[in-house]
């Protein structure tokens, strides 16, 4: 199995240690607990021997910049006998906004360096930026308005109002990917908000009452105007940037004349083999890009590309 990034498998949530309050809180204090730190809704990196890490602190040194208790805690997890603990440093504090400065801290989005952290560390970036995120947006109750508290390690945002007690979970939004074949040649296109000269494979959100493969024939039908047939699962990516999990297919066109929807997309082309190998094509231009090393999209193309070698 393909292994997918920001989703090691070394990490292990512990989903049993959330309902235990004492031990989450002795964790807090445990010389093996590291802390990630969240900021502002970036994420800490810096330069180490022309390597970039992200920041990572242990004990001491978050009690440090923090003495009188830190809050806005998640319980990420344990990997290789590590405990890992989210936490929000965005409100101001004097102290550790002088030792950013002082020590040259990089304060950016995961999705800037992802593809070269080391795998355990990227994943629980992202889980914790994930979960940050959904905090944000779910401080108040969607029933009655109340404010929420976190509870279980941060994996639940509980009601305060006692009459109305509803526990909130973490939500994931679910989206298809997919690459579109036809006989030796994929469909690719590009939206206005990729980066320049970017082409990737189609993709969209699954609505409510919804299949994976409805989903998919609708986007792909609603984008390039093309009914697909023998639709595989591949693979799935967690995006937490906010919070998508995408959900990778294959697909054959069934007939290659395409109705782009210029609303959706901006362009779409058919690429051969050995368009997608030179990154030149007819009708672009000054050559394109393939998506990132990290996405799935990125993934179904190269499978695709091997299944030929
Ligand atoms: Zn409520």
């Amino acid at each position: 199995m393909i292994q997918p990034f920001y989703a090691s498998s070394a990490i292990n949530r512990h989903g049993d240690y959330r309902n235990n309050e004492k031990l989450l809180k002795n964790i807090i204090f445990e010389k093996n607990t590291k802390f990630i730190p969240f900021y502002k809704g970036k994420n800490l990196f810096r330069e180490i021997n022309q390597h970039i890490k992200p920041v990572i602190f242990n004990n001491n040194q978050i009690h440090e910049f923090f003495p009188n208790g830190i809050r806005n805690t998640i319980f990420l997890g344990v990997a290789n006998t590590l405990n890992y603990i989210g936490v929000d440093l965005s409100s101001p504090n004097q102290k550790f906004d002088l030792w950013l400065e002082e020590n040259n801290i990089i304060i950016n989005d995961l999705r800037k360096y992802g593809p070269i952290l080391d795998d355990i560390e990227a994943s629980f970036l992202a889980l914790s930026n994930g979960m940050f995120y959904w905090h944000s947006t779910h401080k108040f109750c969607g029933l009655c308005g109340f404010q929420n508290f976190p509870k279980e390690g941060g994996f639940v945002m509980k009601c305060s109002n006692e009459k109305c007690g509803k526990s909130h979970f973490p939500r994931t939004d679910p989206a298809i990917i997919t690459l579109i074949s036809f006989q030796d040649k994929v469909l690719l296109g590009r939206s206005p908000r990729f980066p320049d000269s970017m082409y990737s494979t189609l993709a969209g959100f699954v609505e409510p009452g919804e299949s994976l493969e409805q989903a998919l024939e609708r986007e792909v039908f609603e984008e390039v105007g093309i009914k697909v047939k023998n639709i595989k699962y591949f693979n799935s990516q967690p995006w937490p940037f906010p919070a998508s999990l995408m959900l990778g297919f294959f697909a054959e066109a069934q007939n290659e004349q395409m109705t782009i929807d210029y609303n959706e997309i901006e362009d779409a082309h058919w690429f051969s083999i050995n368009e997608l190998k030179s990154l030149e094509h007819p009708s672009i231009s000054g050559g394109f890009k393939l998506p990132r090393v990290d996405s799935i999209a990125r993934r179904l193309v190269d499978t695709w590309i091997n299944s030929f070698n």
